[in-house]
């Protein structure tokens, strides 16, 4: 990829907050530095809203309800799939500008953007589709009808992780509901949410029913927009720690939320297991996304019996890695998005080393201008590890053992998060047992992927709350009504 086609891009995405059809400044016209984590440099300056630019956003998205939950559906359906084709169109533009952004490989960008587009198709498909009962009450007297209505106004907050992909399955449910919308993308990536508006607003998405707005101080912006009443719904997708701050905030006006949070997802390697399974499973579990995935796999509890073999095949495997800027041919693995993620993962490391681990492979931050950490192998972590219970949104693999189910699912459940497990077992019956007995939102069986547009996204315990995708990603939009019509 040449430095021309770059800056070319890069000019191309509007620097400012989209609200009400208008890109504007924001009030104070300060400005938020947004850097190529693979080298450091400064890729663009974007506007930086203050809390009454916030609540301009919102009187936006207040003025536009009405009319667009008025909208025919098939109308709101079809916005949806063209934008759905022209993201598809523009692939390269959108995977090159989220690796310019947050660094993870061009590979899985360009695999972002077709699971980020699933949820554009997938809503314009479920805008159609959204239905009522009616019947008789048992007493015969009055029919009992039932219709869903879109809740109103929404405030979206997403996390720089996957800054396309969170986007679309908020912004895709929210327009086929007939919601209006203000959204706030991470501040450490906001170019791909603000082009990506760019594309909604060119195929026809009308004014002030998609704003957006970017800040250097998310809870300052964030909290009047909470707190005011004419707000429907707060759907966030970022950490714990964040979400429980909003939920109390939301509570005071008892605000619709939709909680996508932390994960700490067990992996889970059955003595019956196909290893080579296992194997690709953890690679892609792990690594994809430089390890800074709410589903990257984080405790791998691994029977006894073939601890020594799997770990054999993944240090193999780790070991060929190519680490560099996620434009280079090959590269397997990008920067972390920022120092602040190259401390955190080397903390966790060195607490685990401390406490009796051992590095099979890399446990530093790779010294120079990008923010690298070397893909790590840890074996004979001990229970007392911080990373068996800490998210270590990192390249960092680290394997513990055990020898019964019984204790496997202890392990597994030993945690106050429950996003999404994975397991590998050839035994079918196993299987469906780890089904019923893991506490998790999600399961991967013999697989280390489970992200589907069509299918519910979410989790249990301090992972959150709600659904994003499948049927149940329409419903966190829609508010049900009850009407009682005697006869
Ligand atoms: P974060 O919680 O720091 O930030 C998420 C978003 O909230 C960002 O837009 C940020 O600017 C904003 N924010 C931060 N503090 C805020 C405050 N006080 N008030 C209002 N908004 C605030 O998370 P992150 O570091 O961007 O993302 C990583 C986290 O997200 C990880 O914990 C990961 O597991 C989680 N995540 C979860 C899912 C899921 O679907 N469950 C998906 C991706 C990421």
């Amino acid at each position: 990829m040449s430095v021309s086609a770059e800056l070319e891009l890069l000019a191309k995405v509007p620097g400012k907050l989209l609200i009400g059809g208008e890109w504007v400044d924001g009030e104070t016209g300060g400005t938020i530095r947004v850097h190529d984590p693979s080298n450091g440099r400064v890729i663009k300056e974007i506007a930086d809203a203050t809390p009454a630019d916030g609540i301009r956003a919102l009187d936006a998205a207040v003025a536009a309800q009405s009319s667009w939950a008025a909208t025919p559906p098939r109308v709101r359906g079809e916005l949806l799939r063209k934008a759905f084709d022209l993201l598809i169109e523009r692939r390269e533009e959108f995977a090159l500008l989220m690796t310019l952004e947050m660094g993870k490989p061009l590979a899985e960008a360009r695999g972002e953007v077709n699971y980020g587009a699933e949820f554009l198709r997938w809503f314009s498909e479920e805008a159609v589709r959204v239905t009522g009962r009616y019947g008789l009450n048992p007493e015969g007297t009055g029919r009992i009808v039932v219709s869903q209505h879109p809740v109103g106004p929404t405030y979206l907050v997403t996390p720089w992780n996957f800054p396309l992909a969170m986007a679309t399955r908020k912004i895709a449910p929210a327009i086929a509901a007939g919601c209006t919308s203000v959204i706030k993308p991470a501040t450490l990536t906001p170019l791909t949410t603000l082009a990506f508006a760019a594309l909604l607003e060119e195929v026809g998405v009308p004014a002030g029913v998609v704003n957006v707005v970017t800040s250097s101080s998310a809870s300052r912006l964030s909290a009047p927009i909470v707190a005011d009443p004419r707000l429907r719904k707060l759907s966030f997708t970022g950490s714990t720690e964040v979400g429980v701050q909003l939920m109390q905030q939301a509570a005071q006006n008892v605000l619709r939320v939709s909680m996508e949070l932390g994960g700490n997802a067990p992996f889970v390697v059955f003595e019956d297991a196909d290893l080579d399974k296992a194997v690709e499973g953890a690679m892609l579990a792990k690594f994809r996304n430089i390890g800074q995935a709410c589903t990257a796999a984080n405790r791998f509890i691994v029977h006894e019996s073939v601890a020594a073999a799997f770990t054999a095949k993944v240090q193999e495997r780790i070991a060929a890695f190519k680490v560099g800027r996620g434009t280079e041919e090959g590269v397997n693995i990008g920067p972390l998005v920022d120092a602040n993620q190259v401390n955190a993962t080397n903390e966790l490391v060195q607490d685990a080393l401390a406490k009796g681990a051992k590095a099979v492979l890399g446990g530093a931050p790779i010294a120079g201008d990008g923010t690298f950490y070397a893909p790590t192998l840890l074996t004979e972590v001990t229970p007392d590890a911080r990373l068996l219970r800490e998210e270590i949104f990192g390249p960092v693999l680290a394997v513990t053992t055990f020898s019964t189910e019984d204790e496997a699912v202890a392990l597994a459940n030993g945690t106050e998060y429950g996003l999404v497990s994975y397991v590998f077992t050839e035994d079918l019956a196993r299987g469906h047992r780890m089904i019923d007995r893991l506490e998790t939102g999600m399961m991967g069986l013999n697989t280390g992927l489970v992200s589907n547009a069509a299918a519910p996204f979410g989790g249990v315990k301090q992972s959150g709350v709600g659904r994003e995708g499948s049927f149940e990603g329409i419903e966190e939009y829609l508010y049900t009504k009850y009407s009682l019509i005697p006869v």
